[in-house]
């Protein structure tokens, strides 16, 4: 509680301090790269027949996805803080790789936690992080995959948060980290009106992203919650399918319970035990969801819906064809959902995906699904 609370604090007097902003918005333009274009997908929508889609282009950020927002955000307000160091915990490797960055921009040192059967699986980025000056600690508790990576970071930051702050990675885990990274996500939602209204003239009918922790979607639809006529779709991972119980799909399939500091709905036996998940991108790959999203599915403001691994594959394949783009794994669910639903709306009805990453990282994952040697 003390390391939240100084947290709380902290984030409270950076959020009014406007040097604290000019910093922040000055990084966001020269370093990540903002704002990130909204690009007016014409041959995809041409190709489904119905309504227009737009694509915000996240994976152009640097890195290639959204949590360059959070992670460069979380560094600024460490080093404010006067904290010496960042920890973080990661899955894919992605978030690392975002702290990891955030420490070299700012001279922090870096420590990521990650589970063995992950350092196994993504070489890849543990060598980036190493490369970028991080330290990679290997969990082996448990299932020796994120969930216990981010029990190890959240033990680390109660014996050593004097020096250290903790990153947390999406819009999950207890107060303020849910309110603080939805803050540094919004940007997305803030940028995407301003280039829809002068796209089109008129707000979307549409939001759609796919929902992991919650926090690329939560930043597209922030700056939208109050138009009451803009429609928000969040797309879990359907994974195998939600009766095989191998998926990501908390809404669907799961229940509320606590997990790690959160309430919210959670994949769990009927003991209260969490239950393992799957999906073909790892970054939805999660057995809970943000606290705010819990929130908007049960006020109604916002629906939850599921692709399953076989239609995130085609629409991976689909926009690369289409448009020249290859998206992540995770923004193929939201892609996915855009496919089913664009047929069946007019041609005057405007939606925006949040393309949330770039597909680099899961050219390798896909040929190997389709049994292609590289
Ligand atoms: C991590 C990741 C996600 C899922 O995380 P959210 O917090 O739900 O946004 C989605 N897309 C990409 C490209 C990611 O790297």
């Amino acid at each position: 509680m003390p390391a939240l609370s100084e947290l709380e604090s902290a984030y409270k007097a950076a959020a009014k301090d406007s040097a604290f902003a000019a910093e922040l918005s000055q990084l966001q333009a020269t370093y990540i790269g903002r704002p990130t274009p909204l690009y007016f997908a014409k041959r995809l929508t041409e190709q489904l027949g119905g309504a227009r889609i737009y694509l915000k282009r996240e994976d152009l950020a640097h890195t290639g996805a959204h949590k360059i927002n959070n992670a460069i955000g979380q560094a600024l307000l460490a080093k404010r803080m006067g904290k010496q160091r960042l920890i973080a915990e990661t899955g894919a490797g992605q978030h690392g790789v975002a702290t990891a960055t955030g420490a070299a921009l700012t001279g922090l040192s870096c420590d990521i936690y990650m589970g063995s059967d992950d350092i196994a699986r993504q070489s890849l980025n543990v060598f980036r992080m190493k490369l970028l000056g991080a330290r990679v600690i290997e969990v082996s508790t448990g299932s020796r995959t994120l969930k216990d990576a981010i029990n190890e970071g959240l033990r680390d930051w109660t014996t050593n948060v004097r020096t250290t702050h903790y990153v947390m990675g999406t819009v999950f885990g207890p107060h303020p980290f849910p309110m603080m990274v939805r803050d540094f996500q919004a940007v997305i939602g803030k940028e995407a009106k301003k280039q829809i209204l002068k796209a089109e003239g008129r707000l979307p009918d549409y939001l759609i992203a796919c929902v992991g922790g919650g926090s690329n979607s939560i930043g597209l639809f922030f700056d939208f919650l109050a138009h009451e006529n803009v429609r928000m779709i969040g797309v879990e991972a359907g994974g195998r399918g939600i009766a095989t119980g191998e998926h990501a799909a908390r809404f669907a399939g799961g229940s509320i319970g606590v997990l790690q500091g959160t309430k919210s709905y959670l994949l769990q036996d009927d003991d209260g035990n969490v239950l393992g998940t799957h999906s073909v991108s790892a970054g939805l790959d999660y057995a809970s969801v943000g606290p705010e999203h819990a929130y908007l599915k049960d006020s109604g403001r916002a629906e939850y819906t599921y692709a399953d691994d076989e239609e995130a594959l085609s629409a991976f394949e689909l926009l690369a064809r289409t448009e020249g783009i290859i998206p992540a794994l995770e923004s193929a669910h939201a892609l996915a959902e855009t496919i089913k639903r664009a047929p069946t709306l007019s041609k005057e009805t405007v939606i925006i995906v949040n393309l949330s990453g770039r597909g680099d990282k899961d050219v390798q994952h896909v040929a190997r699904i389709k049994g292609i040697e590289l």
